[in-house]
């Protein structure tokens, strides 16, 4: 009886696996494909100072719009993307769409803030980074002073000198480079202060537990690091007014997440800037239930 039982579960398992195997190969197969046939496109999110109550920039956030199985998460598609190095192309395409977005906003009076873009550690390791900037940048007509990048500390892993000599004349350009998901990978501390970044994001896991004695003490301490080193710091993952009030506190004022805005398309984001600026009449409902 419990072999009979033990035999059923390894084949469930087997079929499990079978059906992770079958779609991830159908997703390699079609996402090579998938920059040439429009099937990507961008979403943005709101950072929002909530010191000066102002947009403070927007993260692009890259989708796919799979043809058969819909809507496919960058979790699922970017380790893919990676792997396969695919992620070269779809973030030279990304630059540009962004850059291009970004310039049209500047030219239709929006304010000034930054548009920040995810970048791989394949880039890096192409040597492609300056000339993707500088293409889209080109291309857009955007002031470098516009653009961010966000980068992961899984860039400091491997020949950081080169890493940092790249990101370096970006930023002489006027680029701002950030650091995303700070506190989660490898090397965290030991080599910040050799990477040429302005910003430190702090991980939204430590946000999401800010209540807890502990996270709130790695979270003050990263805000600190960040005002030793001169950075700014932006909260991501912000969800609650309690967790405002306490980053508030600590002395980080910018902020991402679910509470201001979720990621949405160009438009949508258009009309966001407009509902927030026109009184920020939102967030002040939103301020009077919570
Ligand atoms: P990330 O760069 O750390 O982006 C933040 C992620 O947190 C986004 O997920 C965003 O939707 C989500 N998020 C923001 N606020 C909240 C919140 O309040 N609550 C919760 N639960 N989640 C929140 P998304 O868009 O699914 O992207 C996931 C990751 O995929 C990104 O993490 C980034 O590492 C990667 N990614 C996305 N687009 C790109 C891209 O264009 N290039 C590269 N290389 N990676 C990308
Ligand atoms: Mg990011
Ligand atoms: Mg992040
Ligand atoms: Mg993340």
């Amino acid at each position: 009886q419990a072999k009979q039982l033990g035999r059923n579960q390894y084949r469930l398992f087997d079929e499990e696996l079978d059906r992770k195997f079958i779609r991830r190969m159908e997703l390699e197969r079609d996402l090579s494909r998938a920059v040439a046939e429009g099937e990507l496109f961008v979403m943005y999110q709101p950072k929002w100072d909530a010191q000066t109550d102002r947009i403070s920039g927007a993260e692009a956030l890259m989708r796919w719009q799979h043809p058969v199985l819909g809507l496919i998460s960058p979790g699922e598609f970017i380790p893919i993307a990676e792997e396969t190095g695919l992620i070269v192309p779809m973030t030279r395409w990304m630059l540009k769409d962004v850059c291009l977005k970004r310039q049209a906003w500047q030219e239709q009076g929006i304010a000034p803030f930054r548009v920040s873009v995810n970048m791989s550690i394949r880039v890096f390791e192409r040597g492609m980074l300056q000339e993707m900037v500088n293409e889209a940048l080109s291309v857009s007509g955007l002031s470098p002073e516009l653009l961010e990048l966000e980068i992961t500390e899984t860039i400091a892993m491997h020949d950081l000198p080169d890493k940092a000599k790249q990101l370096q004349s970006l930023r002489k350009l006027g680029v701002t480079v950030s650091m995303d998901d700070f506190g989660t990978g490898y090397s965290s501390l030991g080599n910040l202060d050799e990477l040429p970044i302005d910003v430190l994001k702090i991980d939204q896991s430590f946000v999401r537990q800010s209540a807890v004695h502990s996270k709130q003490a790695i979270i003050s301490t990263i805000i600190a690091i960040a005002g030793h080193l001169n950075l700014e710091v932006v909260a991501e993952g912000v969800e609650t007014s309690e967790q405002i009030e306490f980053l508030l506190s600590r002395g980080c004022a910018i902020m991402q997440g679910y509470y201001y805005g979720k990621p949405m398309e160009a438009a949508a984001m258009e009309k966001w800037i407009d509902d927030m600026a026109h009184g920020s009449q939102k967030l002040q409902e939103k301020k009077a239930h919570s």
